[in-house]
């Protein structure tokens, strides 16, 4: 089985698609992983994040084993990786060069241990869309940007992280208005994709519902 989790930043794709992979032991993929590794890579170069072959280049030469290896870094997740990121991944010829890679999982999908699976969760924006039109359940998850900016605070309040509330409102609103006016990977849904709204939703509520959709689809 493959599903896809699309939607925009903090509305819950990774929570939800980690819950899901656990319940149907399915191969999971952040493919937000793959323009990290990317951006941490031209970082750790010295190199002006600007410099776009330079970035094919890395594009080109990243195989899976070395995103993981690269993912141990602690710029990684880091705002600073984030947004170096963000700038790659805006490149339209990183993302042609990051497709192959994204794609493929699919044929052969494993665990993080190696072992092989029976399917996959992909996460990520462009997952219904672009990385696997034929999945067999695509979700875009939603929520209204004060609920995805309230629930951004909390998590950097947690990680100890000092903003404060209107500043990380702020960055949702205009996140969301450059990503919606992106050429290349539009924040849209696959035209056959569940919408679900989580503004009103905890957690456990969207992963209930998530499942009674994939088992009244998948047969
Ligand atoms: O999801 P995450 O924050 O790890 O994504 C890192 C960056 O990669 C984000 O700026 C996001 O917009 C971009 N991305 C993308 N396409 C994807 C996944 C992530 O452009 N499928």
């Amino acid at each position: 089985m493959i599903v896809t989790v699309d939607g925009p930043a903090a509305a819950g794709k990774g929570t939800l698609s980690q819950s899901l992979a656990q319940k149907y032991e399915l191969a999971y993929f952040d493919t937000g992983m793959v323009y990290r590794a990317v951006g941490v890579m031209m970082l750790r170069s010295g190199r002006d994040l600007s410099d776009v072959p330079y970035a094919e280049k890395l594009a080109e030469e990243l195989t899976f084993a070395k995103m993981m290896e690269i993912s141990s870094d602690k710029e990684f997740r880091s705002a600073r990786g984030g947004q170096a990121a963000s700038i790659v991944s805006s490149y339209p010829g990183v993302r042609r060069r990051l497709l192959d890679m994204q794609k493929k999982f699919a044929l052969k999908p494993t665990f993080a241990d190696g072992r092989a699976a029976q399917g996959v969760i992909y996460d990520g924006r462009d997952t219904g869309t672009v990385i696997c039109p034929t999945a067999d359940v695509k979700f875009f998850i939603t929520a209204t940007s004060e609920v995805r900016a309230r629930r951004r605070f909390s998590e950097f309040k947690e990680r100890g992280i000092d903003t404060d509330f209107e500043t990380v409102l702020r960055d949702v609103e205009a996140r969301d208005e450059r990503d919606a006016n992106r050429k290349d990977a539009p924040m849209k849904p696959a035209e056959d994709a569940y919408i679900l709204d989580t503004s009103n939703l905890s957690i456990d509520e969207v992963f209930k519902k998530a499942v009674a959709i994939i088992e009244g689809t998948v047969k």
